[in-house]
């Protein structure tokens, strides 16, 4: 398989190239060629199936054997024997439980395995990178623990000191491991992504250091994310609408990838927080970044969606220098526009959605627990609230998956709000808060943090 930018000015390449990448050299984001159509299946497990959606994904340079051995590790680490279970709420609703990985979010899902395919490819070309990123506390633990025992990877987190919840802090700084570093900065989660970006830009220090990202725009994560979608729609006799709590709309897009690849999937409900930019645009066609407000589902607190980029390259007849010209007014003037045509293509009867405040993602968590015992985390309410309001509108009975993006134990303060109950953490992490943390305190300074990143990584 070889990959384009949908900017359409950088060299095509394969998928290990990719994979390091991230970005490509004209600000675009790497998408296949083409969409592999899915094969008959001889799949008993979720890895067998997540080998046979992605291969064609990885060839050649990956192999089936490797593949499979890359997906076995990652996906051992998961705490279910089915990786991401089925729950059902009622006759025709069900949430797919994404988060029995090692930090209890879906991104784990992703970073597990592309953890394991960078060091793999590292490994086989003889090199190292040092992967750095700031985190306002959730990414980043599903970050460091995909490089967990990576012999050619250093991983760096920069967090906010005193601004990310202690569970969060913990999951990070209690990693014991040498290629494993966090460092809290004296500043705000923005201080932290200018210091990244900072880095990046200082050329002699990024090619020194090899610094890397496994940012939410790096092709490996959205196809790592197709899997699920497959494995649920297959579950189900007719086909499924997936209701998606969305951020940077990397998890709506890989499933609208499945059903490209024949995924017998229905539509999508994008839900969102107070942070509504995609909703607005889907029900009224207005794409304006507005600021952004902190809520209880902060992992959805984002008004740039990144990876909607891939979608619109698709509305644009895979045209990368029209994608490119609509995104550089976007950014001029904080508006993005489509054709009619674009939107009875590809938006109206494919995409749907709705969007939470607080209050109402608070009575939503309520309304589950009380009708099924089941506690949902303020992320993945927004999810089954979507799909109540617009599904309670369908003819149909069709069936409806909310993607369960996190464990409710993530966030107990707002889960307790709702429910009165304080969601207890899963075994693996029970003793988080007698771990011994180790990080490193560090002034909002570039200068500082280069030399602190340097020390860290150079033994
Ligand atoms: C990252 C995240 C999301 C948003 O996913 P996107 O791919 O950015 O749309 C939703 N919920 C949780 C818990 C997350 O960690």
């Amino acid at each position: 398989m070889r990959y384009v930018s949908t900017r359409g000015d950088a060299p095509e390449l394969g998928f290990s190239d990719v994979l390091l990448a991230g970005l490509a050299t004209d600000g675009g984001l790497y998408v296949p060629e083409r969409w592999p159509l899915l094969g008959p299946s001889t799949a008993h497990t979720y890895v067998e199936r997540a080998v046979e959606v992605m291969l064609p994904f990885v060839e050649p340079d990956l192999d089936e054997i490797t593949l499979t051995r890359l997906c076995t590790e990652a996906y051992e680490t998961f705490r279910h024997p089915a990786v991401v279970p089925l729950v059902q709420l009622d006759h025709h609703q069900w949430v797919q439980e994404l988060f029995h990985g090692p930090t209890l979010a879906f991104k784990d899902i992703a970073l597990q395995l592309v953890g394991r395919m960078f060091d793999y490819v590292l490994g086989e070309r003889n090199q190292r990178v040092t992967i750095v990123g700031a985190t306002s506390g959730d990414t980043g633990s599903a970050a460091i623990d995909g490089v967990v025992g990576c012999e050619h990877i250093d991983i760096v987190v920069l967090y906010p000191l005193g601004r990310t919840s202690e569970v969060q802090r913990r999951q990070m700084t209690t990693v014991d491991q040498p290629n494993v570093h966090t460092v809290a900065v004296e500043g705000t989660f923005d201080d932290c992504q200018d210091l990244v970006k900072a880095m990046f830009n200082d050329g002699a220090f990024r090619a020194r250091n090899q610094l890397s990202a496994v940012n939410s725009i790096n092709w490996a994560r959205v196809m790592a994310q197709t899997v699920y979608y497959v494995t649920a729609a297959e579950t189900f006799a007719d086909p499924v609408t997936f209701s998606v709590p969305t951020g940077n709309f990397g998890n709506v897009l890989s499933g609208w990838i499945a059903r490209e690849m024949g995924a017998p999937i229905h539509d999508f409900i994008v839900a969102s927080n107070t942070n509504d930019i995609l909703t607005r645009f889907i029900n009224d066609g207005d794409m304006s970044a507005r600021d952004v407000v902190p809520t209880l589902s902060p992992s959805m607190d984002i008004q740039v969606s990144s990876n909607f980029e891939r979608l619109l390259f698709e509305m644009n007849g895979r045209d990368g220098g029209m994608t490119a010209e609509q995104l550089g007014r976007f950014r001029a003037t904080g508006r993005l526009d489509i054709e009619a045509d674009q939107r009875r293509e590809y938006i109206a009867g494919h995409f749907r959605a709705a969007s939470f405040d607080d209050d109402a993602t608070l009575s939503e968590i309520g309304r589950i627990h009380r009708a099924t015992g089941m506690i949902l985390d303020p992320h993945t309410a927004t999810g089954t609230a979507a799909a109540a309001l617009l599904t309670g509108l369908d003819p149909s009975d069709r069936p409806v998956v909310t993607l369960g993006t996190a464990h409710p134990a993530k966030f107990p303060e707002a889960v307790e709000r709702a429910t009165d109950t304080r969601p207890e953490l899963p075994a693996h992490l029970a003793d988080l808060f007698d771990r011994p943390e180790r990080t490193e305190t560090v002034a909002n300074d570039l200068a500082a943090v280069q030399a602190l990143v340097e020390r860290l990584t150079r033994p």
